[in-house]
This record gives C-alpha cells, sequence and structure tokens, in this order.
C-alpha cells in the first residue's frame, strides 16, 4: 500500500473490540430502525455500514412513496387486505409476515420519521385542493386516489432525520466499515450468533464485535448476471455499495434461505444499458400516471382492467367500476386481474393500432397540480432523482409545462435485455425467518431487503423497527459470548490477503467472470448438467482465480471483497436452482430437465443453508406464517398498546 498515495491513516494490521448489547449491520432505512427500536428499549447498540448512514443505502439519496400505509386516517383498507393481496398477487411465494408488518406498522414508522425531522406532509400547503391531497391531515397519496393507502413522501429528507435520531439516541455508528463475517459460538452442538468482524474500508482497521444479539440489514445481491467493469456505478438499481454481503456472510455462517432459484429478466440500470432511473419519460412509478403521446403527438389511451377506455386524467387514479382496490408500485409490475389498476394499452397492441415510435411524456397535458406532483416532488424526492434529472435538466432548460420527454424502449426501464441477463429484482429469495424475524440461529435476526420477498421502504422500515424489537427483547435475557480467536485470525488472513500480493488480477475481472458464468450457466432456461458446469466453473475461479486478486488500498480491498461475496452467493444461487425439480412460473423459473410448471408437490418454499461445506435443503410450506393478523397480534401484544397511545391517540384508559 505505501508506494501509493492514500488520503487516509494506514490501520492494516490493527484490531479493535466494540462490545454492544444489539449489533445491526447494515444502516439503510431497515438498520437505522432496527438500532432506533432497541436503543429506545435502553440497549446499547452498534450500527456498522459500509458508507456513510447519513446518506446510504437504496432511500439515501430518496423515495417519492410509502406503501402500505393502511392504517393512515385516510386509508380506506386494512392491513390484513393488503398484506393478503400482496401475498396472492405472488401467487403465494410471498412473506406474508413481513407484508403484514409493513401494513401494520409501516404508518407508525412514518409517523416516528415525522417526530425524527423527516417530511411526510405538504406543510407548505403547495399542493393545497389537489385531488390527491387530504387538506386536513395535509397527507398526499399516490396511484389509487380513492383507497388512500400510499403516500408521496419527501423521502429526500429521511436518511438524515435517521442519522440524527441515532445520534440522539447514543447508538455507536461505524460508518465506513464493512461487516465481512459473522461470528458464531458453539454450545451443546447449537450455534448462536456472538457479533461479527467488520473493516474499516478507508484505513483497513479490523473491529471484532461482540453482541448478544445481531440483526442482518443489508440488503440484497447485485452484479451476479450484469457488470460492467467501465461502469461498474451503474451495474444495477441499488447502490454499489449493496451487492449482497450479507447473504455472503449468512450463507458461510449457516444461514437458512428461500426462493433464491428466483430471478428476472433484467429490468433497470444494468451495466450501462438502460437511460438512469427515472430519467426518460414513461408512466411507471414515480411517473405514474403520466401522459403519453406517440411521434405524431398523438394520445395514448389509458384504459382500466376491464379495459375500458379512460377519458379524463383522473379517472387514472381510481379502481375500476366494482374493484375494491388496486395495487402499483414497487414489485407490482404485471398485476393479475383483481388488483389491476389503469395502465396505458401495453406495447404490441399500439403496434398494431399504428402508433408511432418514439413515445414521450408529456406532463405539458396533464392537469397542473399532477404536472408538478410528478415534475418537482416525485422526480425529485425518488431515489437517484434529485441532482441527476431534476437539477439537471432544469438547468439545461427542459420546463414540463413546454417540453416532452422522449420514452426509449417498452417500458419504464428505458433498455431492454436478454434473455440471460438477469437480476434479483423485484421481490427476490433472501433470509428464511420466523415471526420474530428471527434467522434459523439463534440470535441472528433479519430486516428490510434482506429478507425473502422484500421490496419497499415501508417494509424496510416497519421490519427493522420490529427485528429491533425482537432482538432486544432477547438481548435483554442473552449473554455475550465468548469469540472464537481462531475464527477471527481465519477471517483477517482472509481479508488482507489481496493486499499482500504485489501483482495479480483487478476484481473486476473476477466479477466479470462470474457474471458470464451466470449467463451462461444459469439463464433464463436451466438444466441438472449445465448448473453443475456452472457450480465447477466457479469452484475453478475459487482455486485459480481468487488467490491472484490484487489490491492497493483499502478501498480496492473492499471491492475484492465484494466479488468474493459475489461468488459465494453464485454458487448459493446454483445450489437453489438444483434443488428446485420443476419449472415455476412465479419464481420465472425454468429447468428443461423438469418442465412440469408448477405442480402442487412443488408449491412450497424449498430452503438451503450450509453446513460442514455441504448443502442442506429443507421444505416449509407457502402459507407457513398462519392467519397474518391472528398470528401478529398473538405476539405484540405489548406493541399494539404503546402504538395505540403512541399514534392513534390512545389515553391508555381503555384497555385498563
Ligand atoms: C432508486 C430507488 C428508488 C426507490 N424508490 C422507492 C420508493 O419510492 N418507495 C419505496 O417504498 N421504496 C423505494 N425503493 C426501495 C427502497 O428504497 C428499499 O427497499 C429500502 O430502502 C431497503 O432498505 P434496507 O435498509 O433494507 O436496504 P438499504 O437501504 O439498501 O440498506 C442496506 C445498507 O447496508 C449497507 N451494507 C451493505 N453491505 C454491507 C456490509 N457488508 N457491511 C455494512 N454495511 C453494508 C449498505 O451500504 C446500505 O446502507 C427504491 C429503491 C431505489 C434503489
Amino acid at each position: 500500500m505505501s508506494q501509493y498515495q492514500w488520503p487516509y491513516e494506514n490501520e492494516v494490521g490493527r484490531e479493535e473490540e466494540v462490545t454492544a448489547d444489539v449489533l445491526v449491520l447494515g444502516g439503510g432505512i431497515a438498520g437505522c430502525y432496527a438500532a432506533i427500536a432497541a436503543a429506545r428499549r435502553g440497549l446499547s447498540v452498534a450500527l456498522v455500514e459500509k458508507g456513510a448512514t447519513i446518506r446510504s443505502g437504496a432511500a439515501g439519496s430518496g423515495i417519492d412513496h410509502w406503501e402500505s400505509a393502511c392504517t393512515n386516517p385516510c386509508s380506506k383498507v386494512t392491513p390484513k387486505e393488503i398484506a393478503e393481496a400482496y401475498v396472492d398477487e405472488q401467487d403465494h411465494y410471498s412473506n406474508g409476515i413481513a407484508h403484514y408488518i409493513e401494513c401494520r406498522e409501516g404508518y407508525d414508522r412514518l409517523l416516528d420519521m415525522e417526530s425524527f425531522g423527516g417530511k411526510i406532509r405538504d406543510t407548505e400547503d403547495e399542493f393545497a385542493g389537489a385531488e390527491f391531497r387530504d387538506d386536513e391531515t395535509k397527507l398526499m397519496f399516490a396511484y389509487d386516489y380513492a383507497n388512500r393507502f400510499t403516500l408521496r413522501v419527501w423521502g429526500t429528507t429521511f436518511k438524515p432525520a435517521l442519522f440524527h435520531e441515532l445520534k440522539r439516541l447514543g447508538v455507536k455508528i461505524f460508518d465506513r466499515t464493512e461487516a465481512t463475517a459473522l461470528l458464531l459460538s458453539e454450545e451443546e452442538g447449537k450455534k448462536r450468533g456472538a457479533g461479527a468482524v467488520g473493516m474499516n474500508v478507508r484505513t483497513g482497521k479490523i473491529t471484532v464485535f461482540r453482541s448478544r444479539s445481531t440483526i442482518l440489514t443489508m440488503s440484497r445481491p447485485a452484479r451476479i448476471w450484469l457488470f460492467h467493469p467501465d461502469l461498474p456505478g451503474l451495474c444495477e438499481f441499488r447502490p454499489p455499495q449493496s451487492i449482497g454481503s450479507g447473504h455472503a456472510m449468512g450463507w458461510r455462517a449457516g444461514i437458512e434461505f428461500t426462493m433464491m432459484e428466483k430471478s428476472v429478466k433484467g429490468e433497470f440500470s444494468a451495466s450501462g444499458r438502460s437511460f438512469p432511473p427515472y430519467a426518460a419519460g414513461n408512466n411507471h412509478n414515480t411517473w405514474y400516471a403520466a401522459t403519453m403521446v406517440d411521434a405524431r403527438g398523438v394520445e395514448i389511451p389509458y384504459v382500466d382492467r376491464d379495459g375500458r377506455e379512460l377519458s379524463a386524467v383522473s379517472e387514472r387514479y381510481y379502481p375500476a367500476k366494482g374493484q375494491k382496490f388496486f395495487l402499483k408500485g414497487g414489485v407490482i409490475d404485471n398485476p393479475k386481474y383483481e388488483y389491476r389498476g389503469p395502465e396505458t394499452l401495453d406495447f404490441e397492441e399500439l403496434m398494431k393500432r399504428g402508433y408511432q415510435l418514439p413515445f414521450y411524456a408529456d406532463l405539458s397535458r396533464m392537469p397542473e397540480m399532477e404536472r408538478r406532483v410528478i415534475w418537482g416532488m416525485m422526480v425529485g424526492e425518488e431515489g437517484k432523482t434529485r441532482i441527476p434529472v431534476l437539477q439537471n435538466y432544469t438547468e439545461r432548460g427542459f420546463d414540463p409545462k413546454l417540453h416532452m420527454l422522449q420514452s426509449y424502449g417498452s417500458g419504464w426501464q428505458s433498455a431492454s435485455f436478454l434473455p440471460q441477463e438477469r437480476q434479483l429484482f423485484g421481490a427476490p429469495g433472501g433470509v428464511m425467518h420466523d415471526w420474530d424475524l428471527r434467522t434459523n440461529i439463534e440470535g441472528i435476526y433479519a430486516a428490510g431487503d434482506q429478507l425473502f420477498a422484500s421490496d419497499c421502504c415501508g417494509f424496510a422500515a416497519a421490519t427493522g423497527y420490529y427485528a429491533g424489537r425482537k432482538a432486544a427483547e432477547y438481548a435483554k435475557k442473552a449473554p455475550l459470548r465468548d469469540i472464537c480467536r481462531d475464527d477471527v485470525k481465519r477471517e483477517k488472513e482472509r481479508l488482507y490477503a489481496p493486499l499482500l500480493r504485489e501483482e495479480g488480477m483487478d476484481w473486476r475481472e473476477l466479477n466479470m467472470a462470474i457474471s458470464k458464468a451466470m449467463q451462461n450457466y444459469c439463464g433464463e432456461v436451466k438444466c441438472r448438467d449445465l448448473l453443475l458446469e456452472g457450480l465447477s466453473l466457479l469452484k475453478s475461479y475459487r482455486e485459480e482465480a481468487v488467490p491472484q486478486i490484487c489490491c492497493r488500498n483499502p478501498h480496492e480491498l473492499m471491492r475484492a471483497h465484494e466479488v468474493f461475496d459475489i461468488l459465494d452467493v453464485s454458487e448459493m444461487i446454483l445450489h437453489a436452482c438444483l434443488l428446485r425439480e420443476s419449472s415455476s412460473e412465479p419464481l420465472c423459473f425454468v429447468r428443461s430437465d423438469f418442465p412440469q410448471t408448477d405442480p402442487q408437490e412443488d408449491r412450497r418454499f424449498i430452503t438451503l443453508r450450509q453446513e460442514g461445506g455441504e448443502v442442506v435443503a429443507g421444505s416449509v410450506p407457502l402459507d407457513y406464517f398462519g392467519d397474518l393478523e391472528e398470528e401478529y397480534e398473538k405476539r405484540n401484544r405489548d406493541y399494539i398498546e404503546e402504538a395505540r397511545v403512541k399514534y392513534y391517540g390512545g389515553d391508555g384508559k381503555e384497555n385498563e
């Protein structure tokens, strides 16, 4: 490292030990709320974040809508209705527990956010009188204006607000520190969480964290199939530092995962192929329900779920006749009939009817409030839009009252991908858990995008807080466990190895090779021999390429560790694909050697974990969580009472 100019202190080889009751790994929305919940219960909390907590994670640069705020005062739906709809929408390959927590507690977390200084209401009356605003509460709604369970929010204010609350509560924040391994203790043949190892990504210092309980909130894997060595920052939708380290260290430690065989054809921002998110005209998500026109300026019609053409802009925000509510945003790309909302005619139909490419989003034809709320609020508050899109376009003269924005590709993605260019997008696999959001290893919990079938911010905030509560309850009774020094020593050797080499391969080469291997051997259509070939190729990378990776400084070292994690996750995915011996539509899973699609005996969660280098498979019924409301209420009586008093104006006397 010494021959290069490096602006930070060289602490390679140094080690410190930190002790906390609750250890949170990952400082995104889920991690921050987990830490807050535990700290509110009077426990000491350490939070480990690879970036800078004040702006890190998927929501660091903002979000524009908060899904499933089913208990807000204007909502016309119940948490049970929406959680069950999410489960049904994914053909039950969904996380009922986490979705119910999201729908039941998501609005509570938003009220917390407001108390921390985040903006959730139109306090300046910028949109007074708008159809999507409730003038009494000043809450603003997106998508379904009749049922009002998705809120438009000022998400750029959220991470700083959470960060200051963490500081206020005395949470010890370890920024620029990558968690690299879980530490376990084994008593009477049973594994228990004991802490984790972290490395400072600027100085190389190692920190050994000891804790009574640990919460995993390090998001989900990326760069498995899609990687561009010259554009690594643009490889996927989520932030570049979230590449699935939490999954990788969990896999190495024996944590159980499910749905890891699910992957979808690339959707967004991969390898410099698409435009930056939300930068091209479209009518999805942030841009819903922008008026779209064709090359001649002819307006593209919106239709409701029954195919009825809608004439007024306002009609785009209401359920069809006889429909209770519709779902939009997040993972709801191709909703089932029951949950389908108004949408423009699909691409093939437009071609048949003679509409001419290219298409444009034309906000100038929309009512003023709808135009302003898309361009200025949604584009502006949504992640990655404030500076790259809103500010840059405005400075270069874009005026939504006068100009249109071209739409590239056939959807919001602004690019199309090959079938083998896949992604863990939408609601992919992740950590398996019980009603306490506890993993199969005692003392280790998980939340947010690291859980299986996760999706949005409300989900991350609500599950984060919930996991924080449960981990705190456990920590109150659990001892601090001894750390195995040999495990720490081995981990330090693994971490530093690339720094000790004078010459070798760059981390990008290995990432590229893994991505190509995954495209070739774990693409759209899979079969046993192909998957085994993939495993054997990855094994050769582990044996031949990993020992050649060479780094010049702690930053490159972090990138190398990420790619080692990508290798572990890729192997887990190949194993998961081997375990499902049938094809499945909801899991976007095709096996040419097992073409039968969704046979009854395989309608189940297949789980997998690693034990002594071997893969251990398991099977869990799809609806293992039981009746969502009943099971939740059984386990959360204290919280229900606390929330009634704190968030819903109860005086606490009704139960006396
Ligand atoms: C551009 C964009 C727009 C979005 N818009 C919306 C929206 O409008 N509404 C909505 O509801 N959802 C939206 N989402 C999704 C939502 O932001 C995420 O689902 C949610 O923020 C996930 O929170 P999380 O805490 O689970 O993960 P993250 O926020 O991704 O946090 C994970 C954290 O872990 C850290 N980390 C990773 N590896 C390590 C490691 N080894 N050690 C330590 N730390 C590590 C990362 O740096 C990161 O800070 C959007 C996502 C993106 C990317």
